[in-house]
């Protein structure tokens, strides 16, 4: 847009800000704004507005609707223009009973929201449709709104083209942190240690391309980088990077660097230490609903030891599980020992499935895979080590990290590291009886 284009956009934001203000400055903003960031137009004159102390609720257009920018997680009924960015269906238990409810993301000119589905008979959204909707309610979550269509909610598909902002909401920030990080994210301004960086050479549509991959870390998580243009990253750096955006791969959010992508260098250390930090806690429901993670930390109580668990046996080729001694590619073939735990732990908000692979197993168990093996065969019964450890795990409370990626069936955690979380209780309650009965 240029400065003639721009000019009554000028005049509007400069009336709700009273004529005080300065017309040069409010031009400045508008054209940094739109031409530099690449905001919407509706994003960047709410923001200025918030930024030079209006209030963006005096900005013209939208009588009875509310953006949602507007939204504070108290109405009762709201009614909104936004545009379906993610549907995903998911069935919840509900007073004993089970019920199928669509939760995902919707975002208009001024933000991004959660929303959920409750009647999915009535109500069905299409991902990328632009849809009208009616007698919405909201709540608040975790300091953020929540858009709930109920049984009252109508919807209805709009011809309307929505120019989508598609960021979070909040304080005219729009930084957000790796573990926010979630596939359809466009406009992502965020902070981060870069490391592991590397060189590659793909082939996109028949053509050569090279593009520098790479892991960004902060205090939340890490998450991996592909920079498709030239690279202003080096090894180490503190960053800031403003307009990348997230598209997932193999089912884990990735955050890209495309033309419009830009690199602050911050100064070394002003992130803290960015290395020794292990990611917070999130809950599962957070994990899911942003489609995975490179590097998540959850704690749940272990509800489920799955089929597949215990003593198990790989092709000695390619690695895969034997069936009856059987692999699916190579035929019969005389297996490899194994051992690992599918499990599945559940914190309250959700639950994920978590495959925990030989090391993690034989320190979860305290047994090693050779005693395993003694172990099976001499009770010759193959479900051994499977019993055990349900005995051992299943009630009790594990904190795990690990890579979560999703498919058809959900999202799955590979564990990297596990440990019990109710250890010290449990441990100690078990060392005084054992004193008490003067054993061992
Ligand atoms: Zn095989």
């Amino acid at each position: 847009m240029d400065r003639e284009e721009l000019a009554p956009h000028v005049e509007e934001l400069a009336r709700v800000l009273g004529d005080k203000v300065d017309k040069e400055r409010i031009l400045k903003e508008l054209d940094t704004y739109l031409n530099h960031y690449r905001v919407t137009l509706e994003w960047a004159k709410r923001n200025i507005v918030k930024k030079m102390g209006g209030d963006p609720c005096d900005l013209p257009g939208g009588e009875g609707r509310k953006t949602v920018a507007d939204l504070t997680g108290s109405e009762q009924s709201v009614d909104l223009l936004v545009k379906v960015l993610t549907v995903n269906p998911k069935t919840i238990e509900v007073g004993g009973a089970q019920k199928n409810i669509v939760y995902g993301y919707m975002a208009d000119g001024t933000g991004r929201v959660q929303y959920t589905v409750w009647e999915t008979e009535s109500v069905q959204l299409q991902e990328g449709s632009t849809v009208l909707i009616r007698n919405a309610y909201t709540k608040e979550y975790k300091g953020s709104p929540q858009l709930n269509l109920g049984n009252r909610a109508l919807v209805e598909v709009s011809e309307e083209e929505l120019e989508v902002a598609d960021m979070p909401v909040g304080g005219g920030s729009v930084e957000v942190k790796v573990s926010e990080l979630a596939d359809g994210m466009n406009y992502v301004v965020i902070c981060g240690k870069v490391t592991k960086l590397e060189e590659r050479e793909i082939t996109a549509s028949g053509e050569k391309k090279n593009i520098v991959t790479g892991t960004l870390t902060d205090g939340t998580g890490s998450v991996e980088l592909t920079v498709w243009g030239d690279s202003q990253l080096h090894e180490g750096d503190e960053v800031r990077i403003v307009g990348a955006y997230v598209k997932s791969w193999r089912g884990i959010p990735k955050l890209n660097l495309g033309d419009r992508a830009e690199v602050q260098v911050l100064e070394k250390g002003s992130l803290g230490d960015v290395d020794s930090v292990s990611p917070k806690v999130r809950t599962m429901e957070d994990v899911e609903m942003v489609g995975g993670a490179m590097d998540a930390l959850v704690r749940g109580t272990l509800v489920d030891v799955r089929d597949g668990s215990g003593l198990i046996k790989r092709c000695p080729d390619c690695r895969r599980v034997l069936q009856k001694g059987t692999c699916r590619v190579h035929g019969k073939v005389k297996g490899v020992d194994d051992l690992r735990i599918k499990a599945i732990l559940d914190d309250g908000s959700s639950s994920l499935n978590v495959v925990f692979g030989k090391e993690l197993t034989e320190e979860l168990l305290g047994l090693s895979l050779d005693e395993a093996v003694k172990l099976t065969m001499e009770e010759r019964n193959p479900d051994l080590v499977r019993e055990m450890a349900e005995e051992k795990l299943f009630a009790r409370t594990l904190e795990v990290r690990g890579m979560v990626r999703s498919d058809d069936y959900g999202p799955m955690m590979i564990a990297r590291e596990a440990r019990f979380h109710d250890m010290d209780v449990r441990e100690e309650g078990a060392k005084l009886l054992t004193d008490m009965e003067g054993f061992h």
